[in-house]
């Protein structure tokens, strides 16, 4: 295992004889590192080992199902490797109390400002004892704070830095051995994913057809790590590996750059570009044609049938084609009296209905659509320079109506 994973935030005590380690947004065992990272220090200091899985509910119940069914066989999987194994749903007393007693912590980094809340909790609860802490980050391929100390303008300035640290985070541990229920159906996703449908991912844009390997909720729980699917790519000989890599690897970690480096991500005035809020107050004052509100879209009352299809596939299923994430929230952008009411409605439903909500990439995907990580485009009205999309588009580049048929077909089933 790369050290480099390791941030050491307090010392660590002379004599260790009980170790914490808090799971909180990788669980699994499979290139786990923290997991990995704890167990061997375990063994060295011959101290006990207490896995916490820590995890605080969402606001939608059915991503809290999802996560629940996913880790339901934790304590039989994990008493392998520790001698406790508790489940926690909120940073309560009881924790606070089995944080007391150990003599050196190790936590899954966090990058949400919710996730470095309950870090500072921690770092405060201890700041008067002698208790060890250390972060690891597993969640993506190269630590976020190895490929850069500040945030990335876009996906050309953070590409080569990837590449450039990617081979020395190659680094596997704990593979092949028996899983959580959704890390071991990850896997099989991903296995189905890079046998069957790698070959035609360079058609991953086309709504009607489903090319993605849909692994984005398993990444979300940390229930598989890029490291594993990249592993899986190595044997495979494809030019689209290429495209995966860029969008599992460089997007996404330029989308965890943003996060861990703009405390603001999630604040309207403070997520896009100057260029993007100059040319939003020009246009504020355009007509809108069409003014809707989240209700309107989801009863998918709108007057565009890809944009209900879109909502169906949300609000029905927790998921959305790329594809129409992009167009979906660029249509929020052109149907709101404000782009700062456009911002809310778009990161509401997003965080609320997907199964892979509440993520680095979702802010990052919505921010996208208002010039984040983007450039000026020609002059129009309403979006200004901002990238715009209409459905002529879809039309002239996809078979939509089918997407429009097949997303009515699965959710009169649901
Ligand atoms: C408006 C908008 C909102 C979005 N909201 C979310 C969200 O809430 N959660 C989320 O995980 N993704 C979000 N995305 C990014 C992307 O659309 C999804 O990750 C992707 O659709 C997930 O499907 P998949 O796993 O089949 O993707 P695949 O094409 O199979 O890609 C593999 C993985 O790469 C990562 N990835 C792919 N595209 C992107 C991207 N553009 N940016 C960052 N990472 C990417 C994801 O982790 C994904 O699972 C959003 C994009 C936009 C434009």
């Amino acid at each position: 295992m790369n050290e480099k994973r390791v941030i050491h935030q307090e010392n660590t005590p002379e004599k260790v004889s009980s170790l914490l380690y808090i799971m909180s947004s990788d669980f699994r065992v499979e290139n786990n590192h923290a997991l990995y990272h704890s167990y061997n220090l375990a063994k060295k200091y011959s101290a006990s080992l207490h896995i916490v899985l820590l995890k605080e509910p969402e606001e939608n119940d059915r991503n809290n199902t999802f996560f629940e069914h996913g880790i339901k066989n934790y304590k039989q999987i994990f008493d392998t490797y520790a001698d406790d194994v508790s489940h926690f749903s909120s940073f309560n007393n009881t924790l606070k109390k089995v944080i007391k007693k150990a003599d050196l912590i190790i936590k899954d980094k966090g990058y949400l400002l919710e996730e470095k809340a309950i870090e500072k909790e921690l770092e405060n609860l201890i700041s008067d004892l002698d208790i060890g802490l250390e972060y690891v980050e597993s969640n993506t391929l190269v630590p976020v704070t190895v490929t850069s100390n500040k945030e990335e303008y876009n996906a050309r300035t953070i590409r080569k830095k990837i590449h450039e640290n990617k081979d020395a985070f190659i680094d596997p541990v704990f593979e092949g051995e028996p899983d959580l229920t959704y890390a071991e159906k990850a896997m099989e996703i991903a296995q189905d994913f890079v046998s069957r449908k790698l070959k035609k991912y360079h058609l991953k844009n086309d709504p009607s057809l489903e090319y993605t390997s849909n692994l984005s909720p398993y990444l979300k729980y940390g229930f598989i790590s890029p490291l594993t699917i990249i592993r899986l790519l190595f044997p495979i000989n494809n030019d689209n590996k290429e495209d995966y890599f860029e969008e599992l690897v460089v997007r996404r970690e330029l989308a965890y750059n943003f996060i861990f480096f703009n405390e603001k991500y999630n604040q309207f005035d403070h997520m896009t570009y100057g260029w993007a809020y100059d040319t939003m107050e020009i246009h504020l004052g355009d007509k809108r044609e069409y003014i809707y509100t989240k209700d309107d879209y989801t009863s998918f009352n709108t007057h565009d049938p890809y944009f209900n299809a879109a909502m169906k596939e949300m609000v029905h299923l927790g998921k959305m084609h790329t594809y129409m994430r992009m167009y979906w929230c660029k249509k929020i952008l052109e149907w709101s009296p404000s782009y700062k009411e456009a911002y809310k409605i778009a990161l509401d439903l997003n965080n609320y209905y997907f199964l892979d909500g509440n993520t680095p990439n979702g802010y990052t995907g919505v921010a996208w659509c208002f010039g984040k990580h983007d450039r000026a485009w020609k002059e129009r009205e309403i979006f200004g320079k901002i990238r715009y999309m209409n459905a002529n588009g879809l039309k002239r580049k996809f078979d939509i109506e089918e997407y429009v048929k097949h997303i009515n077909k699965e959710t009169e089933q649901s």
